[in-house]
């Protein structure tokens, strides 16, 4: 099968002319698999249609939020409400409450949380918090996690213990990100050997409880439980970032999973049930130091927006009432999991996949994936081809061996097969 490309062509060409690289987001780009991108019009469960009228399995999910598939009555209802009594207030609703007591319900640590509207905004606040509350400077993230595209969470994997950072983009400057300290994920020595050396001046740990910005990677086991140790020995904050995690791999997200209480947890994604909503809570203690209450400031124009609380309080009402979903998610993503290494397998594809719940990845490449370093082994154009192949046989991958993909609970038994029917084609070609 050969997909129809004129009007996602013509739409990309149009795009390019007036947005850089005619994406508001560089992970929706092409450039590292190759293909066209096709641009999508439609979606509906879990299916995305394009501009060419081609039809597709979708496993972005909007990079996460999807949890309850495109267009699931229950949010379009709720959104549709909202937009009815206006869009936008600059002033308290009453919806802020609800999302806020439930998702404040699902995190054991959390007393008061505060809504801003992106991933970024939130990891950006935490820290800014987890600095005001310690009064200390230094900040530990680790390499291949992603954070948001805040200044000083831009940082490339610097190699070796406790590396001084290295910003990871044109445009900040060295002085930024001079306390950010990045270390190699799943290394407790290396963790240890930085609190050693900045003893009293480490503000936090922000880690990605299970990774999925490097693909899908999991903590070792004890890995966050030593986190949680050291962090609160050397009176540092721990910050589990659960923007992709929260509400995806069960309702309590990993720390529910693995047991581990941060300090402060981030969210995003599928708080905002596919519209743009992003949070950082944690115990009244630290929370009360945000203005107006506290000395940290932070705000936002459109925080809190009607439309977008309606989404999120939509979509973790429905989650809240269906928990059987996240036992469904995991059924069927090992199954799907499966079924494609078996036909790398049979195709002599050297593969490996890491999954944990509904988040999973093939990396093209023997051996285990634990960090960023094995991570970087992954043969991209091996990922390159067998993405093209998936696409031109209806099946929307993310465009990069370094993203996870997601299942959301429109997928059904038939989506699984016909995907693994996919990959032994595209296989084959
Ligand atoms: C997506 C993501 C972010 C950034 O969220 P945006 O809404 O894109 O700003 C931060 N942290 C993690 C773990 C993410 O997956």
């Amino acid at each position: 099968m050969t997909r129809k490309v004129e009007q996602s062509r013509k739409l990309q060409k149009r795009a390019e002319s007036m947005i850089p690289g005619g994406v508001n987001s560089p992970v929706r780009a092409f450039g590292s698999v190759g293909g066209e991108p096709p641009f999508i019009v439609r979606g509906k469960g879990s299916r995305l249609w394009d501009a060419d009228d081609n039809e597709y399995i979708d496993y972005i999910g909007s990079w996460g939020p999807m949890i309850l598939g495109h267009a699931a009555p229950d949010v379009v209802e709720a959104i549709t409400a909202a937009a009815r009594n206006s869009s936008s207030f600059g002033a308290s609703t009453p919806a802020e409450a609800d999302l806020a007591e439930i998702v404040i319900s699902a995190f054991p640590h959390m007393e008061k949380v505060r809504f801003v509207s992106s991933g970024t905004e939130a990891t950006m606040s935490a820290i800014r918090l987890a600095r005001a509350y310690t009064k200390r400077k230094y900040i530990v993230k680790f390499e291949g996690c992603y954070h948001g595209h805040a200044d000083v969470l831009l940082v490339k994997a610097g190699s070796g213990v406790a590396t001084l950072g290295i910003p990871g983009s044109a445009g900040v400057p060295e002085e930024f990100t001079q306390f950010t300290l990045a270390l190699r994920f799943n290394d407790v020595s290396a963790l240890e050997d930085a609190f050693q050396k900045f003893q009293g001046k480490i503000a936090c740990v922000i880690v990605e409880p299970v990774v999925g910005n490097m693909g899908c990677v999991s903590p070792a086991p004890g890995y966050l439980e030593a986190l949680r140790t050291i962090t609160k020995r050397e009176g540092a904050l721990l910050i589990f970032d659960e923007v992709m995690t929260g509400f995806r791999l069960t309702f309590g997200g990993a720390q529910e999973l693995y047991g581990i209480r941060p300090d402060l947890t981030t969210m995003g994604k599928i708080i905002g049930g596919g519209l743009p909503v992003g949070g950082y809570g944690g115990p009244s203690e630290i929370m009360d130091l945000v203005a107006p209450l506290g000395p940290m400031y932070q705000a936002g124009t459109l925080s809190g927006n009607p439309l977008a609380m309606a989404a999120g309080l939509a979509t973790l009402r429905y989650l809240r009432s269906h928990r059987e979903i996240y036992k469904q998610l995991d059924t069927l993503s090992a199954k799907l999991v499966a079924g494609i290494l078996a036909a790398a397998k049979d195709a002599g594809v050297a593969m490996t996949a890491n999954r944990v719940g509904s988040m999973f990845t093939w990396f093209f490449m023997s051996g285990e994936v634990r960090d960023w370093d094995t991570a970087e082994k992954a043969d991209t154009k091996a990922f390159g081809n067998f993405f093209r192949g998936m696409l031109d046989n209806g099946v929307y991958l993310p465009p990069s061996q370094f993203e996870a993909a997601f299942m959301s609970a429109a997928h059904t038994e038939s989506d699984v097969e016909v995907t693994i029917a996919a990959a032994r084609k595209s296989f084959s070609r």
